[in-house]
């Protein structure tokens, strides 16, 4: 098998991985005179900031997830391949993928994270992770057949295990994930469900530091706190998970929680391909850069998004893992390729931080910008703002636009299909 990719005159630049990062700086240079090779596992781009409203049945995973051969179709120094990287070889300039090998003149890896559940084995058995679409599908198919389950059960705590929900994780994904879920039960499942006694129904956030939304700013964090208490879910901050079993979450000071269902967004690492050596690596599996996000020791491979470990001593945890960086730094790096083909010198890669968002539910959202942080209905609508724009497509824009609309109106999600791949039963 081979990738096919012609040989021609120009540079050949690899991409690995089409999210923020790989899709921004592939866009960027769509007049240049390099050849483009971009490979992704996926044939399509998730907006991954929306996950959360797949797994509660509020969106289609169509609606945020764009095909890239359609993005693309424009592009002529553009090559596509479908497959997964397993390997690079940085001395001979070598991808190998499962479909085959590609040389490079110059690599830009752009893999993003994944889940870490930091060697806690019982749980990355038990827990649902929410990186991919697939998973915020599977997440929706989880919830919706517990449900199922728990009309045809018999055992008064089975029920209550199977309604529970624990939360793992006190970021911006776990906490609108938790506001979505108390909604869904306020709003939605009595409705759906009436044999079912909602009120015995637990939503639990538990997070290992002392408050939700550690990122953002005091204010934020205390009101998204005040928002998910109202909306009655069970915040415990200051506790830590440290593992699963009978269908009981066990936490460090010895109390366990009852449920079926685990939500583990806790933590990312760097989702590299093998092959890379150690020395490049740093925290959470991150591959360490200069500041032109040029990989350390090398002078032909690149990292972007959350993938790359910018080393300066003014940040050093790196900068954040968020869309905003990853879309920056792709922008700025394609910039320098211009500039080194005109023999110019590169710009290093500075951080404009636009500011912070998450959305608790109805009415409900916290936003954090550089010298103003706000909270409320307005929050609410900056955050629905920002992120319709943010989407690809005037299509899919629109579709989510009318969804939103039409959950807002009628209090409901329309859609809760138990999705299975196959003829397969339940
Ligand atoms: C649930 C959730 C909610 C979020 N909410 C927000 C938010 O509200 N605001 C915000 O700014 N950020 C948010 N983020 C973070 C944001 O999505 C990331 O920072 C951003 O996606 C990083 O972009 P990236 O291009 O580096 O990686 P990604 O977007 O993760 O893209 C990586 C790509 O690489 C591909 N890939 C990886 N390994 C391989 C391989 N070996 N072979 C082939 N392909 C490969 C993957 O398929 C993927 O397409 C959220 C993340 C999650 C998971």
């Amino acid at each position: 098998m081979a990738l096919n990719i012609p040989n021609t005159e120009s540079k050949r630049i690899v991409v690995i991985g089409a999210g923020f990062a790989g899709l921004k700086f592939v866009r960027a240079l769509r007049k240049s005179d390099y050849q483009l090779v971009l490979i992704d596992r996926n044939n399509f781009h998730q907006f991954q900031p929306l996950f959360y409203q797949v797994a509660t049945a509020g969106l289609e995973p169509s609606a945020i997830s764009f095909p890239l051969r359609k993005i693309f179709q424009q592009q002529s120094n553009l090559h596509i391949r479908l497959t997964e990287v397993l390997n690079v070889n940085v001395e001979e300039k070598l991808v190998h993928t499962a479909l085959g090998d590609v040389t490079y003149d110059y690599l830009v890896i752009a893999t993003g994270a994944t889940t870490n559940f930091f060697g806690i084995k019982p749980i990355a058995d038990a827990a649902l992770p929410m990186k991919t679409v697939g998973e915020a599908l599977r997440l929706r198919n989880t919830i919706l057949k517990n449900y199922e389950a728990a009309l045809t059960c018999d055992d008064p705590a089975e029920i209550e295990t199977l309604l529970n929900i624990v939360i793992v994780g006190g970021g911006p994904t776990g906490v609108e994930l938790a506001g979505a879920l108390a909604e869904m039960r306020s709003y939605v499942l009595p409705k759906d469900y009436p044999e079912l006694n909602f009120r015995q129904m637990k939503i639990y956030l538990v997070e290992a530091s002392s408050s939700l939304l550690g990122s953002m700013s005091a204010s934020s964090s205390r009101k998204a706190t005040h928002f998910l208490k109202h909306l009655g879910v069970n915040i415990l901050t200051g506790i830590q998970v440290t593992g699963f079993s009978n269908d009981q979450v066990h936490l460090h000071t010895g109390e366990n929680l009852k449920a079926h269902t685990v939500i583990w967004a806790a933590g990312i690492k760097g989702d590299l391909p093998e092959g890379l050596p150690q020395e490049i690596k740093g925290r959470s599996n991150r591959l360490i850069t200069d500041e032109y996000n040029k990989v350390k020791g090398s002078d032909s491979v690149y990292a972007i998004g959350d993938i790359a470990f910018v080393e300066q001593a003014s940040i050093p945890n790196g900068h954040p893992q968020v869309a905003q960086v990853a879309i920056q730094q792709a922008a700025n790096l394609a910039a320098n390729f211009k500039r080194i083909s005109n023999d110019q010198k590169m710009k290093p890669f500075k951080y404009f931080d636009k500011g912070s968002m998450a959305t608790i539910g109805r009415n409900k959202a916290v936003v954090d910008l550089p010298f103003w942080s706000f909270q409320g209905f307005f929050a609410w609508l900056v955050w629905m703002f920002v992120h319709l724009m943010s989407i690809v497509g005037v299509k899919n824009r629109m579709l989510i636009f009318i969804n939103w609309l039409w959950n807002y109106m009628t209090y409901d999600q329309s859609l809760r299909l138990i999705m299975k791949p196959g003829k397969g039963s339940a």
